[in-house]
Parts: C-alpha cells; sequence; structure tokens
C-alpha cells in the first residue's frame, strides 16, 4: 500500500535516485505543491541539488548513503534508469520504488528491452544478440543488409553505436567495438521519429500525451514538434502501442516510448525511459499537466491530471555548442525578444561539448511557425557561439 502523501505534509518526502535535469525539474513540481523531495545523486553532476530539500552527494553503491536515504525518504522514484540493480533492488526492500526495479532494469538494457518486446508481440526493428565476432558475423549474414550495431549495456544519445552497410568484415568490426555485448538491429529507413509519454497509476489507469516529432543534431534530441505532422490514425496507434508496453511493464510512473514512422505507416518502437523524458519537455508549458506533475501523481497515489495539448508547441534543446565558451552564456536578447518563448536552462557549470545545457518551448498558432522561430534562434545561437 502506498503512503499517499497529504499534500505539504512535511513528513513524506520523495526520494529520486539521480540527480539530473530531469530530477530538477521533477523537484521543482514538487517544490510546487510543497512535497518534499530528497536526491541521491550517485556522485555525479547533479543540476537537481539546488531544487530538492535533502542531498545525498554520493555514489550509488555506498551503504552510508543508501541508510540516509532510507532513513529521509517515504518514496522513491529514479529520474535515470542507469542506477545499478543491486541499488535499486536495496532501495526497494526498504521503501516503495516506482518503476519498479523489473521494469526499470529491462529499459535500461538494449537486450533485455528488445527480447521483451518481442516476447511481448510489440513491433521493434529486426535485432539479433552478439557477444563475438562470429557470432556477428552470422548476425550480419542473416540481416543482409545495413544495420546499426549497438552496446547492450549504458547506450544513449547515439552513444556505442555504430552504423554498418552490411558489408564490413564483423572480425574487424567487433574487435574496433569496445563491449562484450552488443544488439545488431536492422537499419530503419523511417520517415520519422515519434515518441509517446505514458503514464500508468496505481490502478492500472493509463493516460497519454500527444505523440512529439522528433528531430536530432548529431544523435542528439534537437527540436520536437507537438503535434507530430502525422495522421490521427498513426497518433492513435502509437498511443495505444505505448499503453500496451507500460501495461506489459506493469508500470507506474511515466514512460517515454520512442517510435519510427515508416513510410508504410507502420510503427517500431525503438527503446523505452523509465522516467521523465527529453521529448516531454514541451508539456511544462504547453500542457495541462507536466510530464514531471504526471509522474509525482503516479508515483505518489494521486489522480493522474488531464494530458491536453494547451497550444502547438515546438521544443529546442540547448546543447553546449551553443555557448560561446565552457564559462560563457549565450546573449539570451534573441531568445526574449520572442514572447511565446520560455527558456529553462539546468544551472549547469560548463558548457563542455554537446551536453544538455537547457531548452526553450516556443509557443505558437502551428508547428510550422513554432518551429521556424525554433531554427532562427537555433543558427543565431550557433552563429555568435562559433564567431567567438
Ligand atoms: P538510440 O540511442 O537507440 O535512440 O539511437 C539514437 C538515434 O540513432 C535514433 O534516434 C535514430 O535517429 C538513430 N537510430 C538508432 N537505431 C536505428 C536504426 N535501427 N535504424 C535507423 N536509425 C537508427
Amino acid at each position: 500500500m502506498t503512503p499517499q502523501p497529504a499534500i505539504g505534509d512535511p513528513r513524506f518526502t520523495l526520494g529520486i535516485l539521480g540527480a539530473g535535469q530531469l530530477g530538477r525539474m521533477l523537484a521543482l513540481a514538487a517544490r510546487r505543491m510543497n512535497i518534499r523531495t530528497v536526491v541521491w545523486t550517485g556522485g555525479l553532476e547533479a543540476p537537481a541539488v539546488e531544487l530538492a530539500n535533502h542531498v545525498i552527494d554520493k555514489p550509488f553503491d555506498d551503504p552510508d548513503a543508501r541508510e540516509e536515504f532510507c532513513a529521509t525518504a517515504t518514496l522513491a522514484t529514479v529520474e535515470f534508469e542507469n542506477i545499478p540493480r543491486a541499488t535499486l533492488d536495496s532501495v526497494s526492500r526498504c521503501m516503495e520504488l516506482f518503476p519498479s526495479p523489473a521494469a526499470i532494469a529491462i529499459c535500461q538494457n538494449r537486450e533485455r528491452e528488445k527480447s521483451f518486446l518481442r516476447e511481448h508481440g510489440i513491433p521493434c526493428t529486426w535485432f539479433a544478440i552478439v557477444s563475438s565476432a562470429e557470432e556477428l558475423a552470422t548476425a550480419m549474414k542473416e540481416l543482409n543488409g545495413p544495420g546499426v550495431l549497438k552496446t547492450a549495456a549504458f547506450g544513449y544519445d547515439g552513444k556505442g553505436q555504430v552504423k554498418l552497410e552490411g558489408t564490413e568484415d564483423a572480425a574487424a568490426v567487433w574487435a574496433a567495438f569496445d563491449a562484450d555485448r552488443a544488439v545488431l538491429e536492422g537499419f530503419v529507413p523511417f520517415e520519422k521519429e515519434l515518441s509517446v509519454m505514458v503514464a500508468r497509476g496505481g490502478d492500472g489507469t493509463m493516460v497519454t500525451y500527444d505523440p512529439a516529432e522528433n528531430r536530432h543534431r548529431h544523435h542528439i534530441l534537437d527540436v520536437s514538434i507537438v503535434p507530430a505532422r502525422i495522421s490521427d490514425e498513426v497518433a492513435m496507434r502509437a498511443q495505444e502501442i505505448a499503453k500496451s508496453v507500460a501495461a506489459a511493464l506493469d508500470y507506474r510512473g511515466i514512460l517515454g516510448v520512442e517510435f519510427f514512422l515508416l513510410p508504410s505507416g507502420d510503427l517500431l518502437v525503438n527503446e523505452m525511459a523509465p522516467r521523465p523524458h527529453n521529448s516531454g519537455h514541451h508539456t511544462v508549458n504547453a500542457c495541462a499537466t507536466s510530464q514531471f506533475e504526471q509522474q509525482l501523481r503516479a508515483v505518489c497515489g494521486l489522480p493522474l491530471g488531464s494530458t491536453r495539448l494547451l497550444s502547438p508547441v515546438v521544443m529546442l534543446n540547448l546543447l553546449g555548442d551553443m555557448w560561446p565558451d565552457e564559462t560563457t552564456l549565450p546573449d539570451w536578447t534573441p531568445l526574449f525578444e520572442d514572447n511565446e518563448a520560455f527558456l529553462h536552462l539546468y544551472g549547469k557549470r560548463r558548457a563542455i561539448g554537446r551536453r544538455k545545457m537547457g531548452h526553450v518551448n516556443f509557443l505558437g498558432a502551428t508547428p510550422e511557425d513554432c518551429l521556424k522561430r525554433a531554427e532562427i534562434l537555433k543558427a543565431r545561437l550557433l552563429e555568435r557561439a562559433n564567431r567567438s
């Protein structure tokens, strides 16, 4: 039985495993409702520490940190899936943890994730698990065409991936690939990439947000466009598939489901994120309930909120390459000249490489209008960053 928080009750504290920007925005949503939070950073850089009521800045395998977390939190959730399974299990022995360790473990590893999708008859790309040069050679032969080789564990934003034409020497590819286990997927000639955020409560009630149309830059999400420029039928099907994934995982909380849309109209699930997702950031300005508040509602046992889209919106990610240098902020003048552009910054001190520094939500009359303004701002920020 989930301890239902009396909202604003100082005896209730939500424990958050991880303390990145998703944890920061979750803690911010909690602050608004006066729900206390404790974040366990895992020893990583932690944008959420400024927003949480209590911070445990220690690695996830530290026994003292576990004790402190268990003594402080009433109920736990995650904002990051790459938490060691042992930590998830030990936390769930002292309090309820949503989503469950089993659901998180499936989403944190491509081998388990893809196998889960296949077992449940959820449409996904052709794939084979490989753990040696010989197995890769056999899988490439079976695939007989272009593919993508991905590490089984700890991959995100295109890291740990290599595109294969299918004609390469498997032994050379395997020798250069830095992993013990990998998934070879068929290359999908997709028309669009979409994602659906789905929330599932403790009683199995589910709500979905309108699908987002996602475009990437250097394998990292660049813009999310909502509503996606797709047919109502495809939008409905994507939401139905997202619900079937959440139900099959016996999920509680918010889940991001990423899709490839094929020119035929077919949808394939690419991957799942057991937490709020970058492609759901538009919900903060453009939906009745943000994905972060929805996460709180789902894990705290409160009724789920409306997912109604209040306005067309485009979310633009602000990456480190838009900063003139590691510690100099961009000139925000062009952004604030647009009175329907809303800035979100994560408080990261150094803009190293292409790390995610923040995002902007553009509201407007049509997705095309929002996209045009987002592209103009992006070009101006990149141009100024490259000039300096
Ligand atoms: P992932 O880390 O699996 O989300 O992959 C990052 C990006 O690489 C995706 O958003 C796609 O743009 C691209 N990608 C990944 N897998 C495939 C695939 N099997 N076929 C085509 N493109 C892919």
